[in-house]
C-alpha cells in the first residue's frame, strides 16, 4: 500500500514500479467504464488537495486511460479520507447548547483548533452533575441549540447547580440567580 502526500509524487513513483512486463501489459489495456466512473466518484467523495483534484481530473481528460493508471489513481483515493459532511448552521462558538432534553457544553480544542461537546450527566446523588465528552454530538448540534441565559438561570434555579460548571450553587445571589456571576458571561 502506498501513501503519499500527493498525487503527483504518488503516481511518478507508481509509473517507476510499472517496468516489470505484466505491468507494462496492464499499461496498453484500457480502463472499463466502471474504473473510470469510480475515479470520479472517488474525487467527490474524498478529502483531497487541490492539485490532487486537478492531477484526477488530467487523468480523467485523457484519450485513453490505461488500466495500470486507472487502478493506481482508485489505489490513492481509496487512501484518502472522507469528505466531511456539510451541515447547516454549524456550531461556531463555545458555549451552552441544548438539544431535545440534554444540555451541552461546547469547547474549542486548542489542540485540533475544532469544536467539540461535553454532555451535562446527572450523578446519582441530588443536585450533582459532570460534563461527559460525546463524540457525536457536536455533529448534531447546530448554531441555533445555543442556550439563552434565561434558559440557563431558569435550570440552575431548578436544580441548585451551576449548567455552565456542574458545581452545586451555595452563595444566596447566585442561588437565587440560578447561576454564579462568572459563569453567567459563559453560557
Ligand atoms: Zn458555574
Amino acid at each position: 500500500m502506498y501513501r503519499y502526500g500527493n498525487y503527483n509524487s504518488y503516481y511518478s513513483s507508481s509509473t517507476r514500479r510499472t517496468s516489470s512486463r505484466s505491468t507494462t501489459a496492464r499499461q496498453s489495456t484500457p480502463a472499463t467504464e466502471k474504473q473510470i466512473s469510480f475515479i470520479g466518484t472517488l474525487r467527490d467523495g474524498r478529502e483531497l488537495e487541490a492539485s490532487d483534484v486537478e492531477m484526477v481530473n488530467r487523468l480523467l481528460s485523457q484519450e485513453v486511460v490505461s488500466m495500470a493508471a486507472a487502478s493506481n489513481a482508485i489505489e490513492f483515493l481509496k487512501a484518502k479520507p472522507w469528505k466531511r459532511e456539510e451541515v447547516a448552521n454549524p456550531v461556531t462558538e463555545a458555549g451552552m447548547y441544548k438539544l431535545d432534553t440534554a444540555f451541552f457544553k461546547v469547547q474549542l480544542s486548542k489542540q485540533s483548533g475544532r469544536f467539540y461537546a461535553k454532555r451535562l450527566v446527572r450523578d446519582d446523588g441530588p443536585n450533582s452533575f459532570h460534563f461527559e465528552y460525546e463524540a457525536r454530538a457536536i455533529h448534531q448540534l447546530r448554531a441555533d441549540h445555543r442556550l439563552t441565559l434565561e434558559e440557563a438561570k431558569a435550570w440552575g434555579v431548578a436544580n441548585c447547580t451551576c449548567i455552565v460548571c456542574g458545581t452545586l450553587l451555595t452563595d444566596p445571589k447566585s442561588v437565587a440567580a440560578g447561576i454564579g456571576p462568572v459563569c453567567a458571561k459563559r453560557v
